[in-house]
Order: structure tokens, then sequence, then C-alpha cells
């Protein structure tokens, strides 16, 4: 007997979250039981996500509608008692936590997030899956990068590519638009005022231009879906597909609407740099536990760079709107005492327990493989760009990288693979900066700015800097309350905790308004010891602190006076518009 492997989707109960799954299973029973699995985590979002705590109500009947005998044999495997040759699964699924990579549903619509909504079948993730979706009353849409059989029913090769597609059912806005042989389509969800024509031509140049990178775009079709929220920023890459989510006023402010196109170029970015080119761990995805890599500073820090450099080359930044972009990649490392505990490798290894479950701590123990990524990203571009005299740079390395690992050899890489391709390709000794990725000694950046007519400047590196108590704060009603301190801080040092209400210095009642703090900073000198009375855990206490400099940065990337013309040439080259 051929086997077969269904799903059928319906919603009783949309206003309470639910979505209810059958899945039918022929021709399976090999042993005297069939496992049936949930992921328990997002390829893409490195944190362990427990789908199947989201699983209720699981029933398993052979094709009499009989009940059959199961068992949970762990947190995610249910074990189906049978030999019968026709299993059908009942569950339902709640789904109320609104995100890029979790599923929501309401009365209004239905977000799913296909790793928590499908079991697969223990060893059978290679299997053909169909899904056939019924539509709530008054839901008309249904908008996912599957194959599509007809209107309610999608095919999908394996487990791989359903765990791939997003579902957004409903009644959200979409249309279609072809770039250059590619068929593009918007599905918005939510109130949002933007303007469908100047998206599309605003993605079309977003999509142009990456293309142009790539060389070869491998999908016939490509979904954006975009969830419109009353705040906050988010993206998650898919093969043919992505789920954003925007402010619904995005579109109303220059800045926030390049935002959002950034993000549609990041995660398009990613059809290609992570989903396709990838290392050796992040695919075929063991979908049970973390998938270590140390890579992710390539695979986020490099699409990161090319976020905002696609945006330049679109002109959609001028030039001293993307330097101001790419210097936050270096003030938002360099600000977080972290850096000086952690490389990029080891940040990106770790993400499954840091990057993902920040704490109060966090600044202090970690930096970000996106932030530090970025940084190692533009030393590469700029070293080729400056060693070839022009001729090369990254964009020559990603798609030959693609090339060789992606379309010839279909596998993934080991770093070192990549780093000896990269050397390979562009004739140049490129480990000074492959080994700063699992190194704690920082690159001297200026030495790789400098080779194309550029330079960072740390503003604030300047005498007289201010004094700083190295916390911040937040304010509960008008209470101050210490949010975090930097390492090595003066409050670090005094002891200052987390979570300490700040109620004097210096004999000064400290009002939510900070004037107290600011008063008593701005009129002491270094070395200066202040009082500060805390309540913590309902007792008062007085710390004595010795002030501090304020070790802030605030970096900024320019033209470099008195550069060669040769330097101006390359660095011309570096950010010109295609
Ligand atoms: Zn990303």
């Amino acid at each position: 007997m051929s086997s077969s492997i269904t799903f059928h989707l319906s919603f009783t109960e949309p206003q309470a979250h639910y979505v209810d799954v059958q899945m039918t299973a022929q021709g399976f029973q090999d042993h005297d039981y069939l496992d049936v699995k949930m992921p328990v985590w997002a390829p893409g979002s490195y944190l362990i996500r427990e789908y199947a705590k989201n699983v209720e109500r699981f029933q398993a009947q052979n094709d009499q509608g009989e009940s059959i005998p199961f068992e949970k044999i762990n947190k995610n495997t249910w074990r189906i008692f049978t030999r019968t040759q026709d299993v059908r699964v009942h569950y339902s699924v709640y789904a109320f936590e609104r995100s890029v990579r979790t599923s929501f549903i309401d009365a209004q619509h239905a977000f799913l997030s296909p790793v928590g909504v499908f079991l697969y079948i223990k060893d059978q993730l290679e299997h053909a899956v169909r899904v056939t979706v019924d539509l709530p009353e008054g839901w008309h849409k249904i908008s996912t990068g599957l194959l599509k059989i007809n209107e309610h029913s999608f095919l999908a090769e394996n487990f791989d590519m359903l765990y791939d597609c997003p579902f957004e059912i409903g009644n959200q806005n979409t249309w279609l638009f072809d770039v250059d042989g590619t068929l593009h389509e918007c599905a918005m969800v939510g109130r949002a005022d933007y303007d469908q024509e100047q998206l599309s031509a605003d993605i079309t140049q977003i999509v142009r231009e990456e293309n142009k990178i790539w060389g070869l775009n491998p999908n016939d079709y490509y979904l954006f879906i975009t969830h419109h929220s009353s705040g906050g920023n988010g993206g998650l890459e898919h093969l043919n597909s992505t789920v954003l989510t925007t402010s619904r006023f995005c579109y109303a402010n220059s800045d926030t609407y390049k935002a959002y196109l950034g993000l549609v170029a990041h995660e398009y970015f990613h059809l290609w740099n992570v989903k396709r080119l990838r290392p050796k761990t992040l695919g075929p995805f063991n979908y049970d536990e973390e998938n270590y890599t140390t890579a992710l500073w390539m695979m986020e820090g490099f699409t990161a760079y090319y976020d905002n450099l696609v945006l330049r080359r679109c002109d959609f930044y001028n030039e001293e709107d993307y330097l101001r972009q790419l210097a936050i990649d270096f003030n938002t490392v360099y600000n977080r005492p972290g850096y000086q505990i952690q490389t990029a490798a080891a940040a990106s290894f770790d993400s499954w327990i840091k990057q993902y479950r920040p704490d109060e701590n966090t600044h202090n123990t970690s930096i970000s493989y996106y932030n530090k990524g970025a940084m190692l990203a533009v030393a590469l571009d700029i070293k080729i760009l400056a060693h070839t005299k022009g001729e090369k740079r990254l964009d020559d390395v990603l798609r030959i990288a693609y090339e060789q690992f992606y379309l010839i050899a279909g596998s993934g890489f080991e770093e070192q693979e990549f780093q000896d391709l990269a050397e390979k390709a562009t004739g140049i000794d490129l480990s000074d900066i492959f080994h700063a990725a699992h190194q704690l000694t920082e690159l001297d950046y200026n030495s790789y700015f400098n080779a194309v007519g550029y330079e960072l400047i740390d503003t604030n590196e300047k005498e007289n800097k201010p004094l700083s108590l190295g916390i911040r704060t937040n304010t509960h009603d008008t209470r101050v309350m210490v949010k975090n301190m930097d390492r090595d801080s003066a409050a670090w040092q005094a002891g200052l905790q987390v979570d300490d209400e700040l109620l004097a210095i210096n004999g000064y009642r400290i009002e939510d308004n900070g004037k107290a703090i600011d008063y008593v900073l701005s009129t002491s000198q270094i070395g200066d010891e202040v009082q500060i009375i805390v309540a913590r855990e309902g007792l008062l206490e007085t710390i004595t602190l010795k002030l501090q400099e304020s070790n802030k940065k605030s970096f900024m990337i320019g033209r470099l006076e008195n550069a060669s013309a040769e330097q101006r040439k390359l660095g011309d080259i570096w950010l010109t518009l295609t």
C-alpha cells in the first residue's frame, strides 16, 4: 500500500484562538505503534519554544472512527498503539502569541506558524504532505508559499517545505506584481494606510538589487505577509516567503517607512543567505532540539550589512543616512560591555540561551551577532575592494559561495570552507576578519575604512567627558528603579542592584525627572564620592559610589580628509548607486 499524509484544518472557535487539526496517515504501520511529533523550535529563530504546549484534546482513531490508545512518551511525542494502516489523529492548537514565529488566531484572521500546528511522523520528514483548509464563514483568503492544488488545498513536497511555509488566513489585502520573472505577492494584515503602487515599486527596486548581487532568483513565486501592529518590528525568513511585523503607522513617516523597507530587504536577502547558502548544521533541520552553529555572524550579520547597503544602492538612503545606519552597529556593539567577553561566533552558538533569552545582565555578557557580524561584513567588503582595486567585493564572494555550496554541491558549508572559498575567489588573505569572529581582540576598523577614504570617529572621545553612574532606570509611578548597570561602572563597583529604588543622592530627593542625579553629576569631579539612598526589599540602605567618566561611545563614519584620489575612487565604488 502506498503511504499518504494529509491534514485538514478547520476553525470552529477562532474567537477563542483555536485551530482544529485532523491528520490522516495511511500506510505507515511497520511497528506496533506510530510516533507523531511536534517540532520544538522554528528555523530562523534560535530558541526552544515548546510548540507542543499548545496541543490539546489529542485523539487517535482508525478509519472506522474507533478510538486507538496512545501515550505521550516525552514532551513532544505521542505514541499511538496500533497496526492499523489508516490512522486519524485529531487535536486542537491554541494560538494566541503574536509574533512572526508563533501562531495567532482570532475572529478576524489566523496566522499559522506551521512548526506549531502540524505533527510529523517520526522518521518521515521526507514524506509529501497535503493540507486542506476549511474557511470559517466570512473568511475568504489563504496566503502561503505552498504549492496550490486548488483554492483550499496545498501540497508540500516534504515536511521541511511544510514547516517553511506559514499560512495567513482571513481577509488580508493581497496583490501581485512581477519582478523579472518572479511573481511577488503582498498580503497585508490589519488596518494601515499604505500606497500599494508605491510599495510594489519600492519592493521591485529592492528585489532587482538583490537579484543582481546573487545572480539568480530561484523562486517563481514569493510572498510577503505583513502584520500591522501597534508597535514592534520583526521578520522571519523562509524559502519563498517572509512574515514581517511593522507598526500600522510606519508608512506615514519617511524614516519608519525606510525601516520597513530595510526589513523587506533583510528578509528577502535571506532567501539566499541562510535559507539556501547555509552552514551544514542549519539544514536539514533537527526539529527535536537545538541546532548549533557559530556562523550566524555571517548569516545574520552579512544580511544586516546588506539590508542597509541595498537601501543605499536603491537610493532610499543618501550617503549620510547610510553611514549613520552603519555607525549604529558600532555604537550598539561598543556600548555593550559584553563585547569584551563574548565573541561573535560564541554569540551565535549560544543564541539559544542568550540572544533569545535576554535578562538584566545580558548587555554585560553578550553581543549581538547581527551588529558584530555587520561590522565584520563591512571590513570584508572594504578589504576585498581595496586589495582588488575595486574589481571585486563581498557581493562576488557571496555569489560564488551560493553557486558552489548550494547550486553545485547542494550542501551546507563549514566556516573554514567558506573562508577558503572567499580567499580563493579574491586572491586575498582574509584570515584577520574570519579569525576576529572567534576572538575578543577587536579589529582596527579604521585600517579598513581608511583604505576607501572613510574614517570611524568616536565623537565622545574628548577631554572632560561627563560623569556617569553607569545605570539605566525605569520609572514605576513616580518611583525610579534601577533597570540595569554596566560592568565595572561606579554603580557596579559600589553594589547598586537591579530593582533598587533610588530615593536620594547626596541628600537630594531623587524625582522621576532625573534632575537631582544630573545636578550632582554635573557639579562633581572624577573620583568624588556620592551617597545614594536606596530602598531594597523593604529596607533602606546608603551606598557610596566613586564617580567615573562616562565611557559611552558615539561613533560617526565620514569621509577622510586628505584622502588620495585612489582612496576616493574606491570609496565611490563602495557606496555607489547601481
Ligand atoms: Zn535575519
